[in-house]
């Protein structure tokens, strides 16, 4: 006889990045699913890794990460931010924002508390709270600009909120909070005890001069938040999960227990790097407008399609209805689209928790010019 699993997540399956990934490369598919930009990251920063490597940075970081870098980005959040955040107390390195978000979770959730999530939703938030042993109360964000209806938010809390989990600029719709939805957050929580945690892991890619409205920015809200960032996103390289988690002292504390047991410490040579790379501002300052340009030619040439694409302040997405096109199901039409036009998206509905389908796919545009250009020849024909 053998032990068998009484799983702790029985309704999760195998996450739709890796279905459509994995059917793309079976298909030779053009992949706008997964988000990952398909064009190199900065030579230069990628020899700060090799020299850190050959100048013998191999072993153990610290627990929290590498000191220098967390003095690197303190100072880059009070430039951006005008919020001073303590490196040593405050800042944690991670191996990715998914980890981030997760570990956060890990340190505040007892069994019963209750968390409120957006949906669409990334799709970790859900499991995350779920092994914790919590509950997601789920609010749909408002079709089709996506905004979040804040009395429907209001009316959610009970005295088992315990937090709400934010993400601007959104993944999968590219919507993006503004100042005033920021301060309907604050009317809510304040004289509460419910934690934020903000997904900021698209904090550099925002278009159309949006500012990013950083939980950093409002320090008495940061007091009760763990904000989530992600060196992949800011610096074209997906596959180096490597992120951090910024919080108040208290917050930190609680995190790093669940982080020091877990990971405990990150990839040194890159954190080394990046100490060194962070000092170019115009590395991550630039980034808006480049990818901004990613997402106008993309828009351009779905012009030639019966594809109504919705708007994309930010992020690597932008998510388009097919009403014209067919009434499938969104899953069946992006296997079939992967299988037959040759071009992997991501059905939207893959991020409720009911599956909800407004007919909607998630592209990614984070890609070269050829790319989307044989994307949209294809995607033209249907
Ligand atoms: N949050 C959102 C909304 C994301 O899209 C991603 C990207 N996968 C992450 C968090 C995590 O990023 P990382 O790859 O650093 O774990
Ligand atoms: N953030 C990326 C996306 O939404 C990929 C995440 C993943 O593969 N786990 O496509």
């Amino acid at each position: 006889m053998f032990p068998t699993i009484n799983s702790k997540l029985p309704h999760v399956g195998t996450t739709i990045f890796t279905v459509m990934s994995g059917l793309a490369t079976e298909y030779k598919a053009v992949n706008l699913g997964q988000g990952f930009p398909d064009f190199p990251m900065s030579e230069e920063l990628t020899a700060l890794v090799n020299e850190a490597m050959r100048n013998g940075f191999n072993q153990y970081a610290p627990m929290p990460g590498w000191v220098p870098l967390r003095e690197s980005l303190a100072e880059k959040m009070e430039f951006l931010y005008q919020t001073k955040v303590n490196p040593d107390t405050e800042i944690t390195i991670t191996p990715g924002g998914t980890y981030a978000i997760y570990s956060a979770f890990t340190a505040i959730l007892q069994p019963g508390d209750e968390v409120i999530v957006f949906e669409p939703a990334y799709d970790s938030y859900i499991p995350n709270i779920g092994i914790n042993g919590a509950k997601a109360i789920t609010i749909n964000l408002v079709y089709p600009d996506y905004h979040i209806d804040w009395i429907a938010v209001q009316n959610a809390i009970t005295p088992k909120t315990k937090a709400i989990i934010i993400n601007s600029p959104h993944n999968p719709t590219g919507s993006v909070l503004e100042e005033k939805d920021i301060q309907e957050l604050k009317n809510i929580v304040t004289g509460t005890n419910i934690f934020i945690i903000s997904d900021e892991v698209y904090e550099h890619l925002i278009f159309d001069h949006i500012p990013h409205q950083s939980i950093l920015r409002y320090p008495d809200l940061w007091q009760r938040s763990f904000v989530c960032f992600s060196f992949g996103k800011t610096y074209n390289c997906t596959g180096w999960k490597l992120g951090y988690c910024v919080a108040p002292v208290a917050l930190t504390k609680e995190f790093r227990k669940v982080h020091q047991f877990n990971a405990f410490s990150c990839f040194t040579p890159t954190q080394v790097a990046l100490t060194a790379f962070l000092k170019n501002k115009d590395a991550y300052l630039g980034l808006g407008s480049f990818m901004q340009e990613k997402r106008d030619y993309f828009k351009d040439l779905m012009r030639e399609t019966r594809f109504s694409l919705h708007e994309s302040f930010g992020s690597y997405f932008i998510c388009g209805s097919y009403e014209r096109i067919s009434d499938e199901p969104d899953k069946d039409l992006a296997i079939r689209l992967t299988k037959e036009a040759g071009v992997a998206t991501i059905p939207v509905s893959a991020f409720y928790h009911d599956e909800k389908d407004d007919n909607v796919l998630r592209f990614c545009f984070s890609k070269k010019k050829e790319t989307l250009e044989r994307a949209v020849e294809r995607l033209s024909k249907l």
